[in-house]
Formats: structure tokens, sequence, C-alpha cells
């Protein structure tokens, strides 16, 4: 296979990484790539085209007889770029545009969600302020605001009062903090419990699952501050069970992709579903990504001992095969401790020279934002990089992962040292 992967994080670092091992992978290119895929054998990173140019990417393809496409972020699917590629005859691992509004917009997938009968938090679409302000004005519960459109994971309010609730309607609706994303909101029920995410393959009929994760929003240590692209993660989770998990996949996960081919948009690539597991053990959905997750792909794909790019193939290919190919995972335990630029999630410098020693067995750097500058390496982005690791049990996972961060150095480098902290709250794993 020759592959076109598309996308600069370390969610992207860690499918070239997975992807290079296939026997079945003669070459890679990534649009642009980052620091990190730059040295992995059969990588190339290409800079010559934008990642947002997708003629220019059918182009840089069809020269180089790609013939599977993996488009990392959200905002080439929620674009269309699939329907660039299946017009040019290039598979594509991910979804159509019409597929990919299961992310693009919150208000669609509600509606999806309640025709189909999936666990969700009671909610409301409004597209008219007045009537929005009208309805937060009656109720007592406590709710969640969300912008329909992609706001980078910031289009979401959770107020503490009715004030601060109606304050951020305005700033989402009249002032248009996120632009057109706050055309239309979902006000939803708030939800108390534990939040995990899974990451599923489909092929448009059959699913097959990742171990189920645990992301680390907040900047700060005890799950305080701002909110970001994610500070760490860790896999599995105790909390999802056997049982838990089976329930998840036959009251969620298989009827949001049979809902989605039977509505005409059939779902093929990775579904990453949010949830929140209530307190009476219900699952319920809190969001679809059509897309990895980062860095819950840095955290899962060390624990998958399957092929990814015959996986990817079998979900995208010409005709979908994804019964009959394995999904494997491992028993063992994977934790992420992802590491920040100085200042981030607000303003932070780029630039900044830094140091990572090779890892041994059982660790992985995974770069996000660094670039190469000759020979330097520098930082490029908020999220710089991130170590992963895997053992025995959580406690052996966890403490890897922060030898692995001792690989890395850069003059102000900040991560959070309570990864995992809420597992081993809850058990003594
Ligand atoms: P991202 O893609 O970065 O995960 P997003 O902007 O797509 O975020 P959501 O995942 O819908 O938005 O919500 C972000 C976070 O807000 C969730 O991870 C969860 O912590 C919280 N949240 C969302 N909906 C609810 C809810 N109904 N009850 C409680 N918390 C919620």
């Amino acid at each position: 296979l020759r592959i076109l992967l598309i996308g600069n994080g370390g969610r992207e670092h860690a499918l070239a990484w997975k992807l290079a091992q296939s026997p079945l992978v003669e070459r890679i290119i990534a649009v642009p790539g980052n620091g990190g895929t730059a040295r992995l054998p059969k990588v190339t990173n290409d800079t010559s085209v934008k990642a947002d140019d997708y003629p220019g990417l059918v182009r840089l393809a069809q020269e180089n007889g790609v013939n599977l496409v993996v488009p990392g972020p959200e905002a080439p699917l929620v674009d269309g770029v699939e329907g660039f590629f299946r017009d040019a005859g290039i598979p594509v691992f991910g979804p159509s545009k019409d597929a990919a509004r299961m992310e693009g917009s919150k208000t669609f997938s509600k509606d999806f969600m309640k025709r189909h009968n999936i666990p969700t938090a009671a909610y409301e679409n409004f597209s008219d302020y007045e009537q929005a302000r009208k309805y937060l004005e009656s109720i007592s519960h406590n709710v969640v605001i969300k912008a329909t459109g992609l706001a980078a994971g910031k289009g979401v309010i959770i107020p503490q009062s009715r004030e601060e609730a109606l304050q951020g309607l305005r700033e989402i609706m009249l002032d248009k903090a996120f632009g057109s994303a706050g055309d239309e909101v979902v006000i939803e029920e708030f939800l108390e419990g534990d939040e995990l995410s899974i990451l599923t393959f489909s092929d448009g009929t059959t699913i097959k699952s990742l171990p189920p994760a645990q992301d680390h929003k907040r900047i700060g240590e005890g799950d305080t501050g701002l909110n970001t692209g994610g500070m760490g993660c860790y896999a599995p989770t105790k909390l999802a069970t056997p049982q838990l998990l089976a329930r998840i996949e036959r009251e969620i996960l298989q009827p949001t992709i049979d809902g989605m081919r039977k509505e005409g948009f059939p779902f093929r690539g990775c579904l990453f579903t949010g949830l929140m597991i209530t307190p009476d053990g219900s699952p319920k959905v809190l969001e679809y990504n059509v897309r990895f997750g980062d860095p819950e792909t840095q955290t899962v794909l060390p624990l998958l001992e399957s092929d990814l790019a015959k996986i990817m193939y079998a979900c995208a290919g010409p005709v979908p095969f994804l019964e009959n190919v394995p999904v494997n995972v491992s028993s063992k335990f994977s934790t992420t401790v992802v590491v920040a630029a100085p200042g981030y999630p607000e303003a932070y410098p780029k630039n900044i020279p830094m140091q990572v020693a090779d890892p041994p067995e059982g660790i992985n750097i995974f770069h996000a934002g660094t670039k190469l500058s000759g020979d330097a390496l520098l930082t490029s982005g908020g999220r710089v990089i991130a170590a992963t690791a895997t053992g025995d049990s959580l406690r052996a996972a966890v403490d890897k992962a922060y030898e692995g961060v001792k690989l890395i150095s850069f003059e102000g480098m900040y991560f959070r040292r309570d990864i995992a902290h809420r597992a081993f709250r809850q058990t003594s794993a």
C-alpha cells in the first residue's frame, strides 16, 4: 500500500508509526507531518501541497500511486475530502461529508440519536436566540450549552448558574465567539458520571472496537483549570467491564453504524464515541467524532496487535471485509502523558530548542507540535510531544510513561503529574 496521511499532530505520528510496521505498507506520505513522522522508516513529509488543498492532494496522490488515504483530523472530513478522492477512485479511511455531520453538527447528531433511540442526554436544539433564552429562563435543572459546529473542543459551556448560562448563550449566538459554529445550539441536560471514550473501526456494517480510554482534558492537576486538546490518557479503564462494553456495543455502537447505513450515509473509518457512564451504570453518548482521538490514539495503538493497514483497507477498500480481519489487542495497559509548551492553552512561545533521547523498548515518544529545522528539533505548537508506555498493570504503564517524559527536555515544558488519578482513586489498580 501507498498511503497518504493528512495531519500533523501526535495522533498522526502514532498512526504513521503503526502503519509503517505493516508489511503491506510500502510508503507513507505525510502532509504536512511533523518532526516525529519525518524520522520514521517508510515515511516522507510533504509540504508542497497544503493540507486543505483537496484537488492538490488528489494530484499528489495520483502522482505517487497512492491507494489509501487516511485523513487524521476532523476538518478535512467535515469539508468532504472523501468525495474528492472517491471521484478519483482512491479509497479513503474516513467518512463521507454526509456521514461526517455526526461530528460537524451537534444538532444533527442529537436528532440522529433520537431517531434511533440511542441513549444520550435529553436536549433541545435552537437556531433562534430569543427562543433559546426563554427556554433557559424557564428551566431549573443544570444544563450544558453546545455550539453546533466545529469549535476545536471549545464550543461547550458548562454553566454554574443561570446568569452564566445566559451569558454563554449570548457569547455563542450573538457575539459569535465561535463564528458560524454558533448559528445553532444544543442545550442539554447535565449528566453526572464518569467519562470514557471508545474508538471503533467500521466498514459501514461490521464494528470492531479498541480498548476504552479515559482522557484528561483540563490543564491542571486534579482536573482543574482551562480545557485543552487533552493532557494525557490511559487505557483500558476499569470502569468498562466486559458487560458494560457489550451493552455499549448493543445499545450504542451497532445501532449508530446501522442507523447511518440505513439513512444512506454509511460510516467507513474510525468512529470515536465519547460516553458518560451515569451513576446508575447506564452509558449515554456525549458526542461522536468521525476520526481517531488525540491523545487516545497514541494510547491505544500500542495495544493493537493486528495490522492497522489491513484493518483500514478492510474498512475503506472497494469491497468492505472488516468481518474477516482480526482486531486483536494485548491485555496490557497503556498510558500517555502529554508535554505542553509554557503558557498553553493560552498564548505560548514557539521555536524552543528541544532534546529527545531515544526511548527504550515499551516506551514511545509521539511528536505533535515539533518541527525539524536542519538537524535541530524545535517546538512548533502548544501540545508539543507525548510519552506513551505500556505495562502489565496500569501502575506500571503510568510509571513507565513518566520515565518516558524524562527523555524529553525543553525550556518551560509542562505536564500533568497525575495522569490516571481517577483510576487509582476508584480502585487499587
Ligand atoms: P471534544 O471534541 O474536545 O471532546 P466537543 O467540543 O466536541 O469536545 P463534547 O465532547 O460534546 O464537546 O463536550 C466536551 C466535554 O464537556 C465532555 O468531554 C464532557 O466533559 C463535558 N460534557 C459534554 N456534555 C455534557 C453533559 N451533557 N453533561 C456533563 N458534561 C458534559
